[in-house]
């Protein structure tokens, strides 16, 4: 067994602390990752406070991992000993059922196995993330990081970046399309970045006007501040797609009348609570709710190679292990510009 160090909640709503801690030796079709970059998910958060039920302690959260790979299993034939490699929410999966074999993971029939709080195949052993030094993944279920990319700065796409990618894409956002994105955090700024390279014309909806210069520099063409109730008349009907990437549950109907004929309102955001929906809403325009979680590996690589030509990489502040406590705290008050990424070399052997 390899020994590892990480940071970890030994509790719900515990504070995150020192932990050690064991992952297999690599089997063959396994490689070694040095973690060097780890990004703070607002998922993270969620998990470790126990937010959406059935979490499992102790809990080493991080599924925005980017590292350098150190050892390969024998017969690892993607990789080699110093590749720059990123490890999303997930390690594995069945691989059989249909959603498997048409590279969508994340929708696996039998439940992928998430990167933490998650078991592998066998359905018992534990998964452990990001907030540590090592990490061992089979090579199907890893992604090569562009060397345009920094490794801090990539770090989140992982998770943020093909969060939006892959809705974006599906729902075709582009030239001629009125995109809006709720909540400009994380996930929010990685959408913009993204929505805007596509060729969309893009608004962000914020709950005050305070990241309105960001936004602007990230490529939005409108910011409007959801606290004023103006912004509610002003873009009735106006957009055909809205991303809600909030963490927190909002009133829906009041966004979903915000689109236009045949607009869909597709929801990212996981807060803890249920939201409800009023079917007037929905049926005056032939509107839709949608759901994404996430993206498949092949479609993951496809968003970083779209980042690296596109120059695009998340806005981050970097901390040591030490500072995680605060930051979850500065996260929960969207008071992040825009993801903190942890320094894994903080964590001490
Ligand atoms: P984040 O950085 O905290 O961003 C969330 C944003 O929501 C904030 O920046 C803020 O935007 C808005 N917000 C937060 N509290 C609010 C409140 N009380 N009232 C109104 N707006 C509020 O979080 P994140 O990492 O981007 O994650 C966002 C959500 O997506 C989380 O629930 C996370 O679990 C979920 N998630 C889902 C997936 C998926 O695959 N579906 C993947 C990753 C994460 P403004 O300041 O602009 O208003
Ligand atoms: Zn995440
Ligand atoms: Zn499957």
């Amino acid at each position: 067994m390899i020994p590892v160090v990480g940071y970890a909640a030994k509790k719900a709503k515990g504070p995150l602390a020192s932990y050690s801690f064991k992952r297999r030796e690599p089997l063959d079709h396994d490689i070694v990752i040095e973690i060097q970059y780890c990004g703070i998910c607002h998922s993270d958060i969620h998990q470790v406070r126990d937010e959406w039920g059935g979490s499992t302690f102790p809990i080493v959260p991080g599924h925005e991992i980017a590292g350098i790979v150190s050892q390969v299993g024998l017969k690892v034939s993607h990789y080699t000993v110093g590749d720059r490699v990123g490890v999303g929410c997930f390690v594995d999966s069945c691989r059989r059922c249909s959603p498997c074999c048409k590279g969508l993971e994340q929708y696996c029939v039998e439940g992928c196995s998430l990167t933490y709080n998650g078991v592998e195949r066998d359905g018992k052993t534990p998964t452990q993330g990001g907030y540590s030094n090592k990490i061992v993944v089979d090579e199907n279920y890893v992604l090569r990081i562009p060397d345009k990319l920094p490794l801090d700065r990539a770090a989140p796409l992982m998770c943020a970046g093909i969060t939006l990618y892959s809705p974006l894409k599906h729902w075709k956002a582009g030239p001629g399309r009125k995109v809006a994105i709720i909540g400009f955090g994380g996930l929010g700024h990685m959408g913009v970045k993204i929505a805007h390279a596509l060729g969309a014309q893009v608004t962000v909806l914020s709950h005050s006007l305070k990241k309105l210069e960001d936004a602007k520099r990230m490529g939005a063409h409108h910011f409007y501040a959801t606290s004023d109730p103006k912004t509610f008349e002003n873009l009735k009907g106006y957009f055909d797609l809205i991303v809600n990437t909030v963490s927190v549950e909002l009133d829906l109907n009041q966004y979903t009348n915000l689109l236009a004929l045949d607009g869909t309102m597709v929801i990212v955001g996981l807060p803890e609570k249920e939201m409800s929906i009023n079917a007037f809403s929905l049926i005056n325009a032939r509107r839709s709710i949608a759901g994404s979680v996430i993206g498949g590996i092949m479609e993951t690589q496809e968003m970083l190679d779209f980042c690296n030509k596109n120059n695009i990489s998340c806005d981050i502040e970097l901390i040591p292990i030490q500072k995680v406590n605060e930051a979850y705290q500065r996260v929960i008050n969207s008071d992040v510009r825009y993801r903190f990424v942890i320094d894994n070399k903080s964590l001490k052997e």
